[in-house]
């Protein structure tokens, strides 16, 4: 099979404003950025206020190998089988990070016969949303260590400064610096680092603010440091929330590019899954609620981070209402969680596959318990068996679970099809009850553990000393009454990575509490989460390169 690159440059695009059109979006309110690439003007939004959403589905997935299960390449197939049916549908998606791009995972612009185009736009610099992010986050910055450096007039204790640097890059050289070396005139010395741009608060700003005044709004209440009265000094305090606006007044605008079927896709924003809810922009989603009968999103990791987050932040601020969620499993995936090592996936292993599959079930209660029905999509992979694949469809049938095939990679919309009539069957026919996990008025300790016990399976969640005080602290600054965004592995519904499957009799330790003020949420983080991540040995860098007559090798 040709590689994904391959594919994506033989894709036969239409002129963007064609794929607009088929939107009824018109000329004035597009912004193009070249042939096949433009912005949506929120003046869109405004004009279809009162139009009834479209139904909204959302992909999410098991616990995955480090490669990922395909979720992005579901989605894309399952909006290309959706509009092949005649259902006016949006795919709707993450901006992909350069980090991943250039390292291991590779790009997010989906796979095989399932991807957004132009692919090398999108998983480069694409409109510059990223850039634009990095820019106003680094002004903070610049602005906060210029204001300790002319007097410090708001009394900034340096060691408790929590605002890093960012940029797109993975480059863990940058984790730990000092800045302010030299003279006096070069500023005020002390330690700091840089993080990637998609761990920026603002970039979970950018996420869910619903226009540029909730932007602005959101930006002020960003929490930079604390004075030597332990009270927080914020963005607003520093007088760069307007500045910081001005430079992303193109980048909170939803981009929008089609699939190699020529499906619309509204891609924009992307913030990780960890410390952040890693889910596309709100403004993305409610433009495309308003302009198609199907919308097709993702929300990043497995379902214990991503759906929850999806549900429990993104859902509950921006007052949206799955219909349905689709839990893509992978039979390699399911191996793994059934105790089969990283390097021996490819091997038929009935046993472990059985296994495993208790990972599969304890994902689809939780899904239930947010009252959406779910659908489980298979996606195929050509290391699968057919025993295995009969196994698997066996096992979901035995316990009533609604399971289809998916063959989207290799087959583009025909692959989705089966995918695709049961997603409507279910909107059609089956109402989702959706509602929230945990009152956002609930202790922040409360919180942790209602998504600790239902969600992870946990038996209860110990908080360390140092997180306990952070807890307390955050009460008196009046900032607990937010939803919590748990930072934890995506390969383990525990805080292990190594525990796969569906684990019991366990603990969830929080280690570290602090507050994305702007963003609206609580980060508990269980572990020591990379917010800088590093390259491999053999990044996938190395293996890139562009020819004189512009074909692009090595970027998946
Ligand atoms: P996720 O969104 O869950 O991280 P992606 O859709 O990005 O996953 O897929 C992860 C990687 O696996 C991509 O490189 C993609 O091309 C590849 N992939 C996805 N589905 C398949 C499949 N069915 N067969 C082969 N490769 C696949
Ligand atoms: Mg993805």
């Amino acid at each position: 099979m040709k590689t994904d690159v391959q594919i994506a440059q033989e894709a036969q695009m239409k002129p963007i404003v064609e794929v607009a059109s088929q939107l009824d979006i018109s000329d004035d309110e597009l912004e193009l950025y070249g042939k096949y690439k433009a912005k949506i003007s929120p003046d869109v939004l405004e004009r279809l206020k009162d139009r009834p959403n479209g139904k909204l589905v959302l992909v999410t997935a098991i616990n995955p190998t480090p490669a990922g299960e395909g979720k992005t390449t579901t989605n894309v197939g399952l909006s290309m089988a959706l509009n092949k049916l005649g259902k006016k549908t949006i795919t709707t998606l993450r901006e992909p990070s350069l980090g991943p791009c250039f390292g291991i995972k590779g790009g997010a612009a989906g796979g095989g016969y399932s991807q957004v185009v132009p692919m090398d736009d999108i998983n480069l610099h694409f409109t510059g949303d990223f850039h634009a992010i990095t820019s106003a986050h680094n002004l903070l910055a610049a602005m906060l260590d210029n204001h300790i450096h002319q007097g410090n007039a708001l009394d900034i204790v340096t060691k408790k400064i929590v605002w890093k640097r960012v940029m797109d890059m993975n480059d863990r050289s940058l984790r730990h610096i000092i800045v302010g070396l030299g003279k006096k005139g070069d500023g005020v010395m002390r330690e700091s680092g840089f993080d990637i741009t998609v761990a920026s608060e603002i970039m979970a700003i950018l996420c869910l603010a619903t226009d540029i005044e909730d932007l602005k709004a959101r930006l002020s209440r960003m929490v930079v440091a604390y004075n030597s009265k332990g009270e927080a000094v914020t963005a607003g305090d520093l007088q760069a929330t307007g500045a910081m606006a001005l430079l992303l007044k193109d980048a909170i605008k939803p981009n929008l590019v089609q699939t190699l079927e020529n499906t619309p896709a509204i891609i924009h924003g992307g913030p990780f899954a960890n410390i952040a809810h890693g889910c596309n922009s709100v403004m993305a989603t409610q433009t495309a609620l308003k302009l198609g009968d199907y919308v097709v999103t993702e929300a990043g990791f497995g379902a214990d981070l991503g759906a929850e987050k999806f549900f429990d932040i993104k859902c509950r601020y921006a007052g949206l209402k799955p219909d349905v969620a689709v839990i893509v499993a992978t039979v390699r995936a399911l191996k793994m969680n059934g105790g089969v090592a990283k390097d021996n996936l490819a091997e038929e292993n009935l046993d472990a596959l059985k296994a495993g599959s208790a990972n599969l079930l304890r994902h689809l209660d939780n899904v239930a318990k947010y009252g959406v029905p779910a659908v489980v999509a298979i996606n195929r992979f050509p290391t699968d068996t057919e025993a295995e694949l009969e196994l698997l469809r066996d096992l979901c049938k035995e316990k009533g679970i609604d399971v289809v095939l998916s063959e989207v990679f290799a087959k583009g919309s025909e692959g989705g099809m089966e995918l695709a009539k049961e997603v409507i069957n279910i909107c059609e026919n089956q109402k989702s009850d959706f509602h929230t996990l945990y009152d956002v008025n609930d202790s922040i300790e409360d919180k942790m553990n209602t998504i600790a016990t239902e969600i992870y399976g946990a038996d209860g969640v110990d908080f360390t000393a140092d997180a306990l005080k952070q807890v307390r602290e955050l009460e008196k600054l009046g900032l607990d009454r937010l939803p919590i965004c748990v930072a934890k592995t995506q390969y383990s519904f525990t805080d292990d990575p190594k525990k796969l499957g569906a684990p019991k009799n366990f603990r969830i330790t929080v280690r570290e509490v602090k507050v994305s003020a702007g963003a609206g949420f609580i980060v508990a983080l269980t572990g020591s989460i990379m917010t800088m991540p590093g390259l491999p040995k053999v990044p996938a860098a190395n293996g890139m390169d562009i020819l004189s007559d512009g074909t692009i090798i090595g970027l998946s």
